[in-house]
């Protein structure tokens, strides 16, 4: 049973339900659970967590997780701090809970070039940084001058992207653990309409191939990453899965999207453990049919017990 209670002017709940909270709707209950939309209210969030020496999970929008069937011991703090912005140097400062869609219609409205590739990728900023997130040759890494994150002990760090270790799917917040808070950019200026039209192209193009945005169709995107090889180029894990038969495959609840074979989909019921065998399977016929190694592009939150 869900319940909860007031530390310091934030809700924080118990025994919350993961699978309300994420795009591939699984998940068993957290410990605790909170929603922040304040830099003081994670600051609070944070003393809780301080205070019970509890671990904390930071949450976006649930779009690239995987949660447990388990019970997750861990405080997880959503993310709602929200807002875009335009500096007197022009530079584009977003807090890190803004969904990627509205910083993008931002940068189109204020006539600002360079990330419409990105163009219907679900999430938030926040999250999008911490992984990387990327799609048609473009990252989100590109165009980033600085972010300003906290440490859980709530001390506040400014850092250049040269020093934030991007690569494919990579940050360095992947290691350090902090809450990624405001992202600083520096676009260029480009034309309203031609923004506008690259946009819709990428929206129309994702719309025929891949399988549609939660919460219509629950995933959480490519299931694996893909194959770098050594000369740096990638191979699409997706063509591979295909030719090996895997739009056929499923697990009890859980199924290989019939329109893109890197997808994974909750056709219903399904439980964590039914992703992580499909998954499974998936990886063994890949590395025995192709000789591959395939890893997870999607957070896995299984391993902490
Ligand atoms: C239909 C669909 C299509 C997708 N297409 C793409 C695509 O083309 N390219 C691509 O790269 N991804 C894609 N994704 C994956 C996903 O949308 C991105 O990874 C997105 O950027 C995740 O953002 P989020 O807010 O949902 O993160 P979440 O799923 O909430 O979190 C992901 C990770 O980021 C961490 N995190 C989130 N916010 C913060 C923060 N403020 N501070 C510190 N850590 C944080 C979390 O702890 C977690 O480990 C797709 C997903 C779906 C469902």
């Amino acid at each position: 049973m869900m319940f909860s209670f007031d530390y310091q002017n934030i809700e924080i709940k118990g025994n919350f339900k993961l699978a309300e909270v994420c795009s591939l709707g699984v998940g068993n209950g957290a410990l605790f659970f909170s929603e922040v939309d304040s830099a003081e209210k994670l600051i609070t969030a944070l003393n809780f967590a301080k205070e019970r020496a509890l671990r904390v999970f930071f949450l976006g929008e649930g779009s690239n997780v995987l949660f447990s069937d388990r019970f997750f011991p861990f405080f997880v703090i959503k993310n709602r701090i929200k807002g875009v912005s335009l500096n007197k140097e022009g530079f584009v400062e977003v807090f890190s809970g803004t969904s990627l869609s509205e910083f993008l219609n931002f940068l189109e409205d204020n006539e600002l070039t360079g990330y419409e590739e990105l163009s219907g990728i679900p999430g938030s900023v926040g999250g999008a940084v911490y992984g990387n997130a990327g799609a048609f040759g473009r990252e989100i890494n590109n165009f980033l001058s600085e972010v300003l994150s906290f440490t859980k002990d709530g001390l506040l760090k400014k850092r250049k992207r040269k020093d934030l270790k991007f690569s494919y799917r990579w940050s360095s917040f992947k290691e350090n653990g902090e809450f990624i808070y405001k992202i600083i950019f520096k676009l260029n200026k480009g034309k309203k309409e031609e923004i506008k039209k690259k946009r819709e192209e990428i929206i129309e193009y994702r719309k025929n191939r891949l399988p549609e945005n939660p919460p219509i169709v629950k995933s959480a995107g490519s299931f694996f990453k893909n194959i770098l090889l050594p000369d740096g180029k990638k191979l699409a894990v997706g063509a591979i899965l295909e030719k090996l038969g895997a739009k056929e495959m499923s697990v009890g609840g859980a199924a290989v999207s019939k329109k893109h074979a890197n997808f994974l989909i909750n056709k219903g019921n399904a439980k964590a453990k039914d992703f992580m065998e499909l998954a499974r399977r998936l990886k063994r016929i890949v590395k025995e049919k192709e000789g591959f190694e395939i890893e997870e592009e999607v957070i896995v939150l299984d391993k902490f017990f």
